[in-house]
């Protein structure tokens, strides 16, 4: 079926052509009945090498370097009326390639449009400082674009990750190579031909999907490489930063979380549900910010949750391509492999799953790669389930009696990304959401997005913050100028 949305097949963008990579092959299966998608032929280090010569090329072209910002924009807003007006071959390619819905996908590939579109504002508008001189000069603080940036992303949001990176690396001037995940190379090739279709001079842009050991470990350590803006998990942005450190180069770190939700006696049961049933099994769980340990006043926590397991139990677990699913199938056999361990590990650390917990069965499910919502109680706090990122449709319980023990266990966790707090009482809302470390809290709501509000995580979750005006400046270096206005004779002359 991909065949007719004409995407290139086994040809990568390297320094603005398209060409067959040296790498190793990587498959993209539909995750809903695991048939082929296509295969593509990975980067090798040599392709990397040549991205990257061809990227400093660009950046450097003064036909590049001596755009004004208005006229970079110019570039992003052309990027973004093509995203939208593909939105229809990008989102079908995206759920082939990711198993997420339809509705999700069309979503997300809207939001990437829009990210070309903010950062085309924000470049185009954002101002330079003159400093308050302390002497007879003035003195300008200027901003530079960093030159050749990689881009590194996750399986689980291609278009958006990439675009969230693209857009303000773009705008700021630089050039950018891009590394997408191996499961879902797809859609960041179609958004090549999309920035390719543009007019995007060649070689600012190189789409390398390949193995991370050896695409992404040669951006990070290659030194004509000037930033590395990566979101994925911790383990891997903790090697990585590591290695950035030795040459001395600015990482930005998009990484896990293990988010808590607290659900107060005040607060709007229906609302709270179908907010708390969304933050955690909407795109299977497969979500940086999925809210996956839920907090509920003790008061509330038996009634509550009985309705909770109830609504679980209904949720729509289906096909991606059916528009009255809430559930679709996980990315990969060897994904849900991995969720499935988390889960059996709690059972044997005496965990009572109070839904889900099996493969649905029959029909279309055998075919497809699905997993039940799954909510699980009775752990100690200090269990696997309740401490690492899953990244699947689980969810844990606990009930909680006061602020204090709360604020305590809610905080007793490396990752720091993200929150949600249920209650009518916002003063308590915002009193809560401030003792808690996490990058967002949301409050009545989770899981909102908005390209002009910073995102990004505290503790293990990451390093920096990506979206809002702030977000062109990361991928931009200041220089300083001092301009003398006195014309007067210097102190040391004629000595
Ligand atoms: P991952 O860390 O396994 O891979 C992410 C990217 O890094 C992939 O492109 C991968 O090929 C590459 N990579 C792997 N090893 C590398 C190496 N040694 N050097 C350089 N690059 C390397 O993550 P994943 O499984 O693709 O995605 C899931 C993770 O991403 C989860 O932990 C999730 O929380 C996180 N994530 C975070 C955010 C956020 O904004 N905080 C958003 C989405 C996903």
């Amino acid at each position: 079926m991909l065949d007719k949305v004409d995407m290139p097949k086994d040809r990568l963008y390297i320094g603005g052509e398209w060409r067959k990579g040296q790498g190793a092959e990587i498959t993209s299966v539909f995750p809903a009945d695991r048939s082929h998608n296509a295969t593509v032929s990975g980067a090798s280090a040599a392709d990397v090498e040549e991205a990257i010569a061809r990227a400093q090329d660009a950046a450097d072209a003064a036909s590049w370097k001596r755009l004004k910002p208005h006229e970079r924009a110019s570039f992003l807003y052309k990027i973004s009326d093509g995203i939208s007006r593909n939105i229809d071959r990008i989102s079908y390619i995206q759920t082939r390639d990711t198993g997420k819905t339809l509705g999700e996908t069309r979503a997300l590939a809207a939001s990437a449009a829009g990210t070309f579109r903010y950062f085309a504002a924000v470049c185009e508008t954002e101002e330079e400082k003159i400093t308050p001189a302390r002497g007879d000069y003035i003195t300008l603080s200027r901003w530079e674009p960093l030159g050749v940036v990689a881009a590194i992303t996750p399986w689980n949001s291609p278009i958006a990750s990439d675009a969230q990176k693209l857009a303000p690396a773009l705008a700021a001037g630089n050039a950018v190579i891009l590394k997408p995940a191996s499961w879902s190379p797809l859609v960041s090739l179609e958004l090549a031909r999309i920035i390719d279709e543009a007019g995007l001079p060649k070689g600012l842009l190189s789409v390398l999907p390949g193995s991370g050991s050896v695409v992404g470990d040669l951006l990070v350590t290659h030194p004509a490489v000037g930033k590395v803006s990566f979101t994925g998990g911790t383990a891997v942005g903790r090697s990585l930063a590591r290695k950035a450190a030795e040459k001395l180069m600015p990482v930005s770190l998009e990484l896990g979380g293990k988010s808590p939700t607290i659900v107060f006696e005040d607060a709007d049961i229906d609302q709270t549900i179908a907010g708390i049933l969304f933050g955690i099994f909407s795109s299977s769980g497969q979500s940086c910010i999925a809210g996956s340990r839920l907090y509920v006043q003790r008061s509330i926590y038996k009634p509550f949750l009985e309705k909770l397991i109830a609504r679980t139990k209904a949720l729509r677990v289906g096909h991606p391509f059916e528009s009255s699913t809430q559930v679709a199938p996980l990315i990969h056999e060897d994904h849900r492999n991995s969720v499935e361990r988390f889960i059996a590990q709690a059972r044997r650390d005496r965990g009572t799953i109070l839904a889900g917990g099996q493969r649905p069965a029959g029909g279309d499910y055998n075919e497809g790669v699905y997993l039940e919502p799954t909510i699980i109680g009775d752990v100690a706090p200090g269990a696997e389930i309740c401490r690492e990122e899953v990244f699947g449709p689980v969810l844990t319980v606990f009930p909680f009696d006061d602020e204090d023990t709360l604020i305590r266990d809610a905080n007793d966790n490396e990752y720091g990304l993200a929150c949600g707090i249920w209650t009518r009482d916002v003063v308590k809302a915002l009193r809560i959401g401030a003792a808690i470390k996490a990058g967002t809290v949301w409050i009545n709501t989770y899981k909102q997005f908005s390209i002009s509000t910073p995102f990004g995580g505290m503790k293990a979750s990451g390093m920096g913050r990506e979206k809002g005006r702030d977000g062109l400046r990361a991928y931009m270096q200041q220089k300083s100028y001092y301009i003398d206005t006195s014309g007067a004779l210097h102190p040391w002359a004629g000595l």
